[in-house]
């Protein structure tokens, strides 16, 4: 083995098992009781996260539009251990909504530990077909939205030391063909909400915020999409809620599932046509 490979994967061990030490240990008895609003609750790693929270005891209010989903959800997180599960519909492409599902969570549960930012609205996996009107609408859903929200619980969650929690996607960090407006959201959100970082940090501010880098994951809208058009492998979406709550829990400004995301955030600027020729390449297109 030349040197430089032998140095090179010496520095990553050296990093990893830094990372290791470094981790904080997570208290499941600290979500006992926490009082949690998980929006896009109603399918996939949302109501994967409520599950979680409901095992470990925590006070949940959970949102999507539609009802009657919600309502099952509810029950089973009852059912699983919640101390409370409250559901609210709520569209969030609308003006009022994200407003709307977040007030219903301050007043029933009387302030809020965690707020978890999770929905999406549905978007095409397909080449851009020159739709502008869908990416405003998508902008709304998965942006402003979760811009609004945030917004109207950093007062909560600076009185009871607690964390926001934003999902978004490796698709925010590298461009993909397919998923032109998707992943304008998810870039917007990790640029709002990097900066907003900062300024929480600068502020001495008592507010976690947690990003979360996911990989593709096997929720039934994901696959659907992906079907026949790629062999990337997909990860289950029970472990991603996982990853994220305890990266919450543990006040991590940043989360990434599965654990190789870090390391393609991290290095795709390294060798960009070996990046650009990977994103072409990981997906079956005839012209
Ligand atoms: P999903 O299964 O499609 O669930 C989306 C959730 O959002 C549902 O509860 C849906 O419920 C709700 N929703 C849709 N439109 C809405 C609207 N207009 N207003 C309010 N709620 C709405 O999604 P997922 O795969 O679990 O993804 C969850 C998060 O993980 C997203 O932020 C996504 O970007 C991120 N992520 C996922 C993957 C993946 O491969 N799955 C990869 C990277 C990142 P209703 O239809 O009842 O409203």
């Amino acid at each position: 083995m030349r040197t430089f490979t032998k140095l090179f994967l010496a520095s990553v061990s050296v990093v990893l098992i830094a990372n290791r030490w470094n981790a904080p240990t997570f208290d499941p008895e600290s979500l006992k009781g926490a009082r949690v609003l998980v929006t896009g609750a109603s399918t996939g790693i949302g109501e994967q996260m409520a599950y979680h929270y409901a095992r470990f005891g925590a006070q949940i209010v959970i949102t999507a539009r539609r009802e009657p989903v919600l309502e099952q959800v509810a029950e089973r997180c009852l059912s699983l251990g919640a101390q409370k599960a409250l559901y609210i519909s709520a569209d969030m492409s609308s003006e009022s909504d994200p407003d709307k599902a977040l007030s219903f969570a301050l007043d029933q549960l009387g302030g809020l530990d965690y707020l978890v930012l999770n929905h999406i609205g549905p978007s095409p996996f397909s080449m851009w077909d020159g739709d502008v009107e869908h990416i405003r609408w998508i902008m709304k859903v998965n942006f402003f939205s979760y811009v609004k929200m945030a917004w109207k619980g950093l007062e909560a969650l600076e009185k009871s030391k607690g964390s926001l929690v934003i999902v978004s996607s490796l698709l925010g960090k590298i461009a993909s063909p397919f998923v032109a407006p998707y992943t304008s959201t998810k870039f917007a959100l990790n640029g709002f909400f990097g900066s907003l970082q900062h300024e929480l940090a600068m502020k001495n501010s008592n507010v976690s915020l947690t990003i979360c880098t996911l990989g593709l994951i096997d929720t039934e809208s994901a696959m659907e999409k992906v079907k026949g058009k790629t062999d990337v492998p997909a990860y289950p979406a029970a472990d991603a809620a996982l990853s994220m709550i305890v990266a919450g829990a543990t006040r991590q400004p940043e989360d990434y599932y599965p654990w190789f995301t870090y390391y393609v955030a991290v290095t795709k600027d390294w060798f960009p046509s070996i990046t650009r020729y990977t994103m072409r390449n990981s997906y079956t297109y005839e012209p």
